[in-house]
């Protein structure tokens, strides 16, 4: 399958949006990577000369995300794909769950890709044509304990995907989320390393319940919602539109 344009990923210099820019690339996209250390997203870029660019903003500074998109497109042209990835996933007890915490969780989940989709927007409406991709998480179509405002944001992220789908249908644009379950980043590495440190388990241990969570018994692999990703951006997906599409073996069914 080949797709041409350029396409914006958010939180690509590493795990899923790494994974997903790649794919897009070998799809036949030209790729802006955006996070807030450079260094990655440079290092990755130079592996894909003339078919990938870095740029850096922290997507909770809408003036910071503006700017950057305007860097993008002075490397590619207008930008006609947008992946939100960036993300963070904080966890604690809802008592322990500080104001910092939820402000923090809702501010790079859900208001950072407010912040993207607003800064892309103009471009996919001048095309007549877009694709608006959301990597939320199983934890925006159900509830988990311990990540109470991380479920929030998700939840969230899944509510303006499907509001803006509606609002976009008749533009040649299509909205919509990625819900992946448990899947192998610095992400989970760092949610098993909470595990180990807060109940003394070891990291088998740890990681196994991670696992046992997915009815398939595994950890999803980032190529695999990657791979999603890219069907999403494909001719033959323009009428899947404001869905959640859950990545994780079956533990989710909607
Ligand atoms: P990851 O490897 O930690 O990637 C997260 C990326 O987001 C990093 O590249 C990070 O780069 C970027 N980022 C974080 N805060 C940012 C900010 N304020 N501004 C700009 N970029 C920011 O984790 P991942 O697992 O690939 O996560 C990608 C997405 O998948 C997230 O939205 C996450 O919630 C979602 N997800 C992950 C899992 C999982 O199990 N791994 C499951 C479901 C959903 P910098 O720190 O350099 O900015």
């Amino acid at each position: 399958m080949t797709v041409s344009g350029h396409a914006l990923v958010t939180g690509g210099g590493s795990g899923i949006g790494a994974a997903v820019a790649k794919t897009l690339v070998d799809a036949g996209l030209r790729v802006t990577l955006l996070g807030r250390t450079l260094a990655p997203l440079q290092q990755l870029a130079a592996a894909h000369p003339g078919h990938m660019a870095a740029v850096q903003a922290d997507v909770t500074d809408a003036d910071a995300v503006a700017m950057a998109f305007t860097q993008a497109r002075a490397h590619f042209g207008p930008i006609t794909v947008l992946v939100n990835s960036a993300g963070q996933a904080g966890s604690a007890p809802f008592l322990k769950t500080d104001a910092a915490l939820w402000q923090q969780m809702l501010a790079v989940n859900l208001t950072g890709t407010f912040h993207c989709t607003q800064a892309v927007l103009p471009d996919m409406l001048q095309a007549g044509w877009g694709r608006i991709i959301n990597i939320a998480s199983t934890a925006g179509l159900a509830g988990y304990a311990y990540v109470a405002a991380y479920c929030a944001a998700k939840h969230g992220v899944v509510g303006l995907t499907r509001a803006l789908a509606l609002e976009l249908a008749r533009k040649g644009i299509t909205v919509n989320a990625v819900c992946p379950g448990y899947t192998e980043t610095e992400l989970l590495r760092d949610s098993i390393a909470n595990v180990m440190a807060k109940t003394g388990r070891s990291e088998a241990d740890a990681r196994a319940e991670f696992a046992a969570g997915n009815p398939q018994g595994r950890i999803v692999q980032p190529e695999e919602v990657a791979d999603t990703v890219r069907w999403l951006c494909s001719a033959g997906a323009a009428s899947i539109n404001g869905q959640s599409i859950a990545v994780c073996g079956g533990e989710i069914m909607n």
